[in-house]
């Protein structure tokens, strides 16, 4: 053990699953210690995501207790006895992503963890890291954009929606923003988008005309959608011949109960990827992670951040990304 580290720390806690009275914040937490191939990190901001919520409501399985959180960047306290990369030491600045993040350190695999270049602040790459490379991935292997594709994005002024919107302008595409308010709407538009558009809640077909209407009754080249449930239905048919649905999130609820012939009569691709599997190893992270950061410094793509909470509010931080009334990304301070 270092004993320059404390022994306790602030991290939240969940016993059981369920709806955010859930989260509890603890002052008297264990610090873990480092393995072979672990560093750990003292987090400086903490990304909130909504993969958080699947896991806390247990749509998405996983053992308890545990504590929450899929990202952070801090400061290198303390490395492993073996296998840590050179370029990761005490006092590197770094983001990661993997588990327990909602805490004051983090144990986090050196193959998920990159050094941050002196231009990136640790607050945007908290804010940045996970949602902009699971855009940057979509639109690249998910489906490869090309200039002048007509795309469909649903909750296009959430955290990955925004970044959806600024590099698909960046690439030349066409995007149809769907967004629930006229201020995220109008956020969407700010952020790249050409066109944008409600949910049309009480007639969805209308929203599929819409969307035809507007790309010439051709349909779109591909669709990325994280509402999940709600509007799968719709958007599978915004989807032009042998273009790509690309379902990525389920913030709604699940899509159960699909039949595969529904995809025959336009030859349309479905996908339903994460991002992990497209920077499973540290030389795709790191080769993502340093297009992210020139992107933001040469490219001056802008890091929304919708506010930042202390990390005991970690209950009111939650219930406004659920309440859908935040826009870009919700950060955490321990
Ligand atoms: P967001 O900031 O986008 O927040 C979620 C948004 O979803 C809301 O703002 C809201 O926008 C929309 N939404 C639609 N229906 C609901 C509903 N019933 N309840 C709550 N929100 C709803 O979150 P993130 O940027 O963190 O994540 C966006 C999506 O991408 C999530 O579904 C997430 O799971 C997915 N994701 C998937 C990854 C992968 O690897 N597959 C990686 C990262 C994210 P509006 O009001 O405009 O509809």
């Amino acid at each position: 053990s270092n004993p320059s580290l404390p022994q306790t720390m602030k991290a939240v806690i969940v016993e059981k699953t369920g709806d955010v009275d859930v989260l509890h914040y603890r002052t008297d937490v264990p610090v873990p210690q480092p393995g072979d191939g672990q560093v750990l990190v003292k987090n400086e901001f903490i990304g909130i995501n909504y993969i958080d919520t699947y896991f806390r409501t247990g749509l998405y399985p996983t053992p308890l207790p545990y504590t929450p959180g899929r990202e952070a960047a801090g400061t290198i306290a303390a490395t492993g006895p073996s296998n840590v990369p050179s370029d990761l030491s005490p006092g590197t600045r770094v983001a990661y992503m993997g588990a327990q993040t909602y805490a004051e350190y983090t144990v986090a695999l050196a193959s998920a963890t990159v050094p941050l270049p002196s231009s990136i602040s640790t607050k945007t790459a908290a804010a940045a890291l996970l949602q902009a490379l699971t855009a940057l991935t979509l639109i690249r292997e998910s489906h490869p954009v090309q200039r002048g594709d007509w795309i469909l994005v649903t909750a296009a002024a959430g955290g990955v929606g925004l970044w959806l919107c600024q590099l698909l302008k960046a690439v030349g595409a066409r995007t149809i923003a769907v967004a629930s308010s006229e201020e995220k709407r109008n956020l969407a538009k700010e952020n790249g988008a050409e066109v944008t558009i409600g949910y049309f809640e009480d007639d969805r077909e209308k929203m599929a005309e819409e969307v035809m209407r507007i790309t010439g009754e051709e349909g779109v080249a591909a669709v990325f959608d994280s509402v999940g449930k709600d509007t799968f239905d719709t958007v599978l048919k915004c989807v032009r011949r042998k273009g790509s649905l690309v379902s990525f999130g389920n913030a709604s609820g699940p899509v159960t109960g699909f039949a595969l012939s529904r995809l025959s009569p336009k030859n349309i691709r479905l996908l339903r990827p994460q991002l992990f599997g497209y920077i499973a190893t540290r030389e795709e992270l790191l080769q993502y992670a340093n297009e992210l950061w020139d992107l933001i410094n040469k490219d001056n793509l802008q890091v929304k951040i919708h506010d930042v909470y202390p990390l005991e509010d970690v209950i009111r931080a939650t219930k406004d990304i659920e309440s859908r009334k935040t826009t870009g990304k919700l950060l955490l301070k321990p």
